[in-house]
């Protein structure tokens, strides 16, 4: 059977990384979490004083500082991959607010940008991945041949995103949530640098009312229509 390439992108919180990797983990290809290489890089400035909640991103010296920051992804003992900042497992560091707050400022440099697509476009070089982020049919992949577009709306989102941190043992604030899912939604949307949007050919799967099995269906079904 053809390899392809399989991009989706949506919102914050639309659940689009948990069914990306469910997909990958069914049709055995490689999956990739593109937002987790933004925290990470994220992650570099918070540790280094060049992004603080309150003062905003130090962006001369985050990009004079990119060379060196290497991202990387590790599996772990419990089959899940991990991401790696210049080496060391951060996974659970890089899915905290503070990271969450930050990241969509960081993400919105384009030579931040430029640098990670470039690492993504390698990973997809011999196909059979599947990716997600907010771009990935629009600029990392256009010629992408299965895209997807996830919508949910922002309080099923924020909800979801409240359950997945109290189960992993993270207590948080809904209202607070809600808010940082608003806020990169503004800023991945509104940014100059490949804005957040459905790419013309992209199949849309608005997903509030479906369950996760019926989410997974549907892919399935869309990914066996195009690759017969
Ligand atoms: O997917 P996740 O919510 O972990 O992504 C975190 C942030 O990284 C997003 O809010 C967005 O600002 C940024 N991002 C991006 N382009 C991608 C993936 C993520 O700008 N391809």
């Amino acid at each position: 059977m053809k390899k392809i390439i399989v991009a989706i992108d949506g919102y914050s919180s639309s659940g689009k990384s948990t069914m990306a990797r469910q997909l990958a983990r069914e049709i055995g290809y490689l999956y990739v979490d593109s937002g987790a290489m933004y925290r990470a890089v994220t992650l570099f400035a918070l540790r280094h004083g060049l992004a603080t909640p309150h003062g905003g991103v130090d962006v001369e010296s985050l990009v004079s500082r990119l060379p060196e920051i290497s991202v990387s992804f590790a599996l772990a003992p419990d089959s899940i991959q991990h991401t790696c900042l210049n080496g060391e497992d951060v996974e659970r560091e890089i899915r905290g607010m503070e990271v969450s707050e930050m990241v969509s400022p960081v993400a919105a440099i384009p030579e931040v940008r430029h640098r990670l697509v470039a690492l993504q476009q390698g990973y997809g070089r011999d196909k059979g991945i599947v990716m997600d982020g907010r771009d990935i049919g629009t600029a990392v992949f256009p010629e992408a041949e299965m895209k997807v577009f996830v919508n949910a709306s922002p309080e099923v989102r924020a909800q979801r995103r409240v359950d997945e941190l109290r189960a992993k043992g993270v207590e948080v604030d809904y209202d607070e949530v809600f808010a940082n899912v608003c806020e990169r939604d503004r800023i991945d949307t509104t940014r100059k640098e490949s804005p957040l949007r459905q790419a013309p050919d992209a199949l849309l799967l608005d997903n509030d009312h479906l369950t996760r099995d019926e989410q997974m269906q549907w892919l399935l079904d869309r990914f066996h229509e195009i690759t017969k």
